[in-house]
């Protein structure tokens, strides 16, 4: 009954713990889950109080497939504030989240047989959602050597007279790096060397740490033409469950996927567009607010963490998860792979934590610390306690 097409996407990992968890908690367990994707802060409350006044004023009709003027408005305003560039409406398209922007992209570029190149680690969906497109995803593994960033050697490797497109995730969701200057300069030679489109995720672009700062490649020389920025409000102002992201491109680009959604989905929500052009129009005062939380609990997680036998991590420089090695720690207790000691973990330490091997780098756990501090610490006693019983 099933096409081809869904039956080779991969389960998902974070889906099969998330559950597990879930199931173990509503027998009346105490289970502390680190796999949250999603700010623990509600969204700023002059942003519902927009929603509600949008919904009131009767914007709860259809909108233009790709976002209404105001919203397109408000985004072009925040990416001349943010990049000091300036983008005309017709290169802006609003989607239900960053990662329909995302699918729309692929279905917009691919055809049957182009490759994507994808870093690994990698944020679960691209992969897939290449496949999906009838493209080829082609992982491209990271070191830590490199700070889990490309190399120039390792785009030559993988670069072939197929490659459409790179991703960039930065900062990167499961590892937290950045890319430098000097970084996005040679993956930005080398896409303009072999006329390769860059895909640039920039969603926790606002959550950085330690006065890293962050550049977006569109705006080095040559690369306007050849980006496609992906964003959002989901991680920035904690609107998840909105669904508001966006795409910003070549005009032919956006104009595709455009007129691919004004087939699928329509428009995003009209009251959830409205209340992301308050988001954007309020600056950056209530983003920077829940950073600087977020920065805290880093400091204090991350030198816990590094504590424990087994496990070792680089510092993230942003978003909100610790990708620790853990294979150590798994072979200290007795097991092969870290998603076995993931499964371990969870049924007898009561942590739930997400295996490395969803983002492709099965020696590696993921954290995340968009949840309550105390409990993360608390988890990280358990995570300890555990691995101390076993050797
Ligand atoms: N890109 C990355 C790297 C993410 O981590 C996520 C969400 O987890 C998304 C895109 C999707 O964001 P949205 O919720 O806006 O669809």
């Amino acid at each position: 009954m099933l096409s081809k097409r869904v039956q080779q996407l991969t389960p998902s990992t974070t889906l099969a713990i998330t559950a597990k968890a879930k199931e173990l908690r509503a027998s009346g367990q105490d289970i502390i889950g680190l796999g949250a994707g999603e700010p623990d802060f509600n969204t700023p409350e002059f942003i519902i109080q927009a929603a509600f006044a949008a919904a009131e004023a009767g914007d709860t009709k259809y909108t233009p497939s790709g976002g209404t003027v105001a919203l397109k408005d408000a985004i072009i305003e925040k990416t001349r504030r943010d990049l000091w560039v300036s983008y005309d409406r017709s290169e802006v398209m609003v989607a239900s989240g960053a990662k329909h922007a995302l699918s729309t992209l692929f279905q917009a570029i691919l055809d049957p047989e182009d490759e994507v190149i994808v870093p690994a680690p990698y944020w679960v969906s691209y992969p897939e959602q290449i496949k999906l497109s009838d493209g080829v995803p082609v992982v491209l593994e990271t070191t830590e050597a490199s700070r889990f960033k490309v190399t120039r050697e390792l785009l030559e490797q993988h670069i072939t007279p197929k490659t459409k497109a790179i991703v960039l995730n930065s900062p990167s969701n499961p590892t937290g790096m950045v890319y430098t200057k000097e970084e996005l300069e040679m993956v930005a030679e080398m896409a303009i060397q072999h006329d390769i489109l860059v895909i640039s995720d920039e969603i926790y672009e606002k959550l950085l740490y330690n006065g890293v700062t962050h550049l977006s490649i569109s705006t080095l020389p040559g690369m306007r033409e050849r980006t496609i920025i992906i964003n959002g409000v989901s991680k920035s102002h904690a609107m998840t469950g909105w669904r508001i992201g966006y795409a910003i491109g070549p005009k032919a680009i956006i104009g595709a996927m455009t007129n691919l959604a004004s087939h699928s989905t329509s428009n995003p929500t009209s009251i959830a567009q409205a209340a992301s052009v308050a988001a954007y129009e309020e600056g950056d005062a209530p983003v920077e607010a829940m950073r600087v939380v977020f920065e805290e609990r880093l400091e204090q997680i991350y030198e816990r963490l590094i504590q424990i036998p087994g496990l070792t991590c680089l510092k993230p420089e942003g978003a909100f998860y610790l990708f620790p090695h853990a294979l150590e720690a798994a072979k200290m207790c007795g097991y092969a792979n870290v998603d076995d000691w993931c499964t371990a973990v969870l049924s007898e330490a009561k942590v739930a934590l997400i295996p490395g091997s969803g983002f492709g780098a099965p020696e590696y756990v993921r954290l995340s610390y968009a949840t309550d501090p105390k409990r993360v610490l608390e988890a990280l006693d358990r995570i300890e306690g555990f691995i101390a019983a076993r050797t």
